[in-house]
């Protein structure tokens, strides 16, 4: 994806999305991602048998494809593992494709959204928001070397994760969960996510 359609992308995503944009766009990249594979390993004899040979993909990415791949496409690439482990006389090694190109994209992404760092009124909107989940904000300071950015970034962690606590403490006022808002609820969710990035969501 060229960075400017990285770029409007999360400037959208920063008004409109509550949770972490950087997880946002990698969960989008990695669904058409896996759409495609599925619809390669169904359609290409020459891809399913690489992918075979990789060993499949990894525990995370064989969840989705488990869920998203009909019936046929699953047993196409079942009997093609089979069939590679019997040649080979081995236990098969997992190289997941899936896994190499979501983090090549992540990383190309990572810049981009220093870059926008930059930019005011993308900071005044990234203020409002709940921010980014930790392993991306941890990346993010790792990878900028603005002192004043990571210093603002800090700060603004501080600010967003206040304002999550006490909302937090509202609901727990609560009489009834059910009597919460749903809005408010989703929060109960954001906040694990914050936690463990979009692997959990
Ligand atoms: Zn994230
Ligand atoms: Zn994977």
């Amino acid at each position: 994806m060229i960075v400017t359609t990285i770029k409007n992308k999360i400037k959208t995503m920063i008004k409109e999305s509550k949770g972490c944009v950087l997880c946002g766009m990698v969960s989008d990249y990695e669904f058409n991602l896996l759409s495609n594979i599925q619809y390669q390993v169904t359609n290409d004899d020459r891809i399913r048998e690489q992918i075979s040979i990789e060993g499949g993909f990894c525990d995370f990415h064989f969840k989705q494809f488990k869920q998203i791949a009909s019936g046929k496409t699953k047993l196409l690439l079942d009997y093609s593992l089979i069939k590679n482990i019997l040649s080979n006389g081995q236990l098969p090694n997992i190289n997941c494709r899936i896994c190499s190109r979501v983090d090549e994209f992540e990383s190309s992404a990572i810049p981009v959204v220093i870059e926008l760092f930059m930019d005011e009124s993308f900071r005044m909107d990234y203020a409002q928001s709940f921010g980014l989940c930790i392993p991306h904000l941890r990346r993010i300071l790792e990878e900028n070397n603005d002192e004043r950015l990571a210093d603002w970034l800090k700060q603004t962690y501080k600010n967003q994760m206040t304002k999550l606590k006490s909302i937090l403490e509202e609901m727990m006022k609560a009489n009834s969960y059910y009597s919460i808002g749903v809005e408010k609820r989703r929060l109960i969710n954001l906040t694990i996510e914050k936690f463990t990035g979009r692997k959990s969501n």
